[in-house]
């Protein structure tokens, strides 16, 4: 931002101070395999399923 005070708009600015751009928190979704909770589209943490098969190896 070494960019003159007066360049940046007041819009600009206090978007930017604003939250609006803040990532929000990954959404969670069941396992089918297992019902833990996990990320869409990743491998499962708990059972190592994806996508009705298992694909990682998980230690009991
Ligand atoms: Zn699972």
């Amino acid at each position: 931002m070494a960019v003159p005070k007066r360049r940046v708009s007041k819009a600009r600015r206090d978007k930017r101070r604003s939250n609006v751009w803040k990532l929000s928190a990954p959404t969670l979704e069941k396992c089918s395999q297992c019902g833990e909770l996990k990320r869409s589209h990743r491998v499962c943490p708990e059972c190592g399923y994806y996508n009705g098969r298992q694909v990682v190896k998980v230690d009991a």
